[in-house]
């Protein structure tokens, strides 16, 4: 199994989604004036695996629009098509793609990808629920062309500390868990990886590992205590089993997953 980190551009956010205030000042601060933190890139993956191409998430392209608390630093020089090329990989070859939820900057790939996509069902219907769909217009930020992802339901029984989850590859090395909270339907992507040990893809669960251990939830999940309860879920899991944490957007998560893989592939030379 070899598993690749893609870059599709950066995006800048607000102070207050990172460490967002209390109470009604949660939400609120994102849409008033504030301070920004420095960029955060916007990662995506790839796994090659038993002769498949599987990609979880597709990113952003440039014509993302900015919102109130998220800028987008997206040039069309870094989509996917190129993010894939530098990895040595080609699109032709995606079997399917596993979307973690359904914001921009993991779906507006879309446009580029002509395999089977796959959503968890409740993401789905959260998306096409009215709240999302109105905030999606106010925004300015459709969903891409052509959008019809494959739904998949959570029925595969527990996997580790999640009580719900679904096996993707035949051989259940790659599982999609339950981590909703920062959407309501969001996945995180589980890979045993050669030396056994658990290389989570894990969306926008949190946005770095300190804000893992931290138990903070973000300034747009719907609810914070569902999205503090996913949290704790993942650090239980952790400590059940060695797991490489790495979230879209953490800046650590290359070296992370470098350091993992060089690991890895002393194993297996040993
Ligand atoms: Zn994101």
């Amino acid at each position: 199994m070899k598993i690749h980190a893609l870059t599709t551009g950066a995006v800048r956010v607000k102070r207050s989604f990172l460490f967002p205030g209390h109470g009604p000042r949660r939400q609120l601060n994102l849409f008033l004036p504030g301070a920004w933190a420095d960029s955060l890139p916007i990662h995506c993956w790839a796994i090659e695996h038993d002769g498949v191409l599987r990609l979880v998430d597709t990113g952003e392209t440039a014509e993302a629009r900015n919102v109130p608390f998220a800028c987008m630093e997206v040039t069309r020089e870094q989509e996917l098509p190129a993010a894939m090329a530098a990895a040595g990989l080609s699109l032709d070859d995606v079997s399917e793609v596993v979307l973690t939820h359904a914001h921009g900057d993991h779906i507006d790939g879309l446009v580029h990808v002509r395999g089977r996509v796959l959503i968890n069902e409740v993401e789905l219907r959260y998306v096409r629920s009215p709240f999302p769909r109105v905030m999606r217009r106010v925004l300015r930020q459709p969903l891409p062309a052509g959008f019809a992802p494959e739904t998949f339901a959570l029925d595969g029984g527990p996997f580790g500390a999640f009580a719900r989850s679904r096996a993707l590859s035949a051989d259940g090395r790659i599982v999609a868990v339950d981590t909703r909270g920062h959407t309501p339907g969001h996945v995180s992507v589980i890979c045993v990886d050669d030396s056994g040990r658990h290389v989570m893809l894990a969306g926008d669960t949190t946005d770095s590992l300190e804000q893992l251990h931290a138990l903070r939830a973000d300034a747009v999940a719907p609810d914070p205590k569902v999205h503090v309860a996913a949290m704790e879920t993942i650090l239980a899991h952790c400590a059940q089993h060695p797991t490489i944490y790495l979230p879209s957007h953490d800046p650590q998560s290359t070296a992370r997953l470098a350091g993992a893989l060089t690991s890895a592939e002393m194993t297996v030379a040993t």
